[in-house]
């Protein structure tokens, strides 16, 4: 059975997406192919990064154990580490545990999307002031669904004006959520707010990452 690099298993409430102010577990898991400018858990990356060894079994009992149902996916980039389709099935298969995937666009989700009941896919699409976006998979719009999320982290109005491009583009209002999130300390939120309504961006949701109002923005595991 695979062993994971654990960084980080902790109870909060969720912060984005569409259980954004529902409590959940996070499992981060360590380690990550991308290094975007803004990236808040860079210390996951690190090679000397601290982790646990866990297997799919005691990732499992632990999460289990907070009695919270929802079950958040993260990193780094959890699609990468070995073992993880697994790891998926048997979240898939639990009648209990609602999960989801946070995913940086630069892997390939068309296997993991074959999973029965699979865990729904929150998919940043990393903008220009990433420094990350030749690494973006648009294949992956294709294989999104209803329960799936595309995220836009914006930090300048250049970004906000490439996601607008993106999202019609690929008419991803017809497929999926999306939600456009400020780089935190970046741009005010009232100037995408502006922006959104400027562009008539219908079906679109402004999300402020709300663990970072409510605890200090620096905090860990929360
Ligand atoms: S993809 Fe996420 S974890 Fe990886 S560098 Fe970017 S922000 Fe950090």
């Amino acid at each position: 059975m695979a062993c994971f690099k654990v960084a980080e298993i902790f109870t909060s409430i969720n912060g984005e997406g569409t259980k954004a102010g529902q409590p959940a577990v996070f499992v981060r898991f360590a380690g990550c192919n991308l290094n975007c400018s803004y990236c808040d858990t860079k210390w996951a990356n690190e090679p000397d990064a601290d982790f646990k060894l866990m297997d799919s079994a005691m990732i499992l009992d632990t999460v289990k154990k907070t009695g919270i149902k929802n079950i958040t996916l993260t990193g780094g980039e959890p699609l990468l580490r070995e073992g993880m389709y697994e790891l998926l099935k048997l979240i898939a298969d639990d009648s209990f545990l609602e999960a989801e995937i946070e995913t940086n666009g630069s892997v390939d989700l068309k296997g993991f999307s074959q999973i029965r009941n699979r865990p729904s896919f929150t998919m940043d699409y990393k903008l220009p002031s990433s420094g990350m976006e030749d690494f973006m998979l648009t294949e992956n719009f294709s294989v999104l669904g209803s329960n799936d999320t595309v995220k836009f982290v914006s930090g300048s109005m250049a970004d906000l004006e490439r996601a607008l491009e993106i999202i019609k583009r690929y008419r991803l209002t017809d497929k999926c959520h999306v939600y456009i999130s400020p780089v935190f300390g970046s741009i005010e939120p009232e100037r995408i707010v502006g922006f959104m309504i400027e562009n008539k961006m219908n079906g679109i949701n402004l999300q402020l990452q709300l663990h970072k109002i409510i605890w200090n923005p620096d905090m860990r595991g929360v």
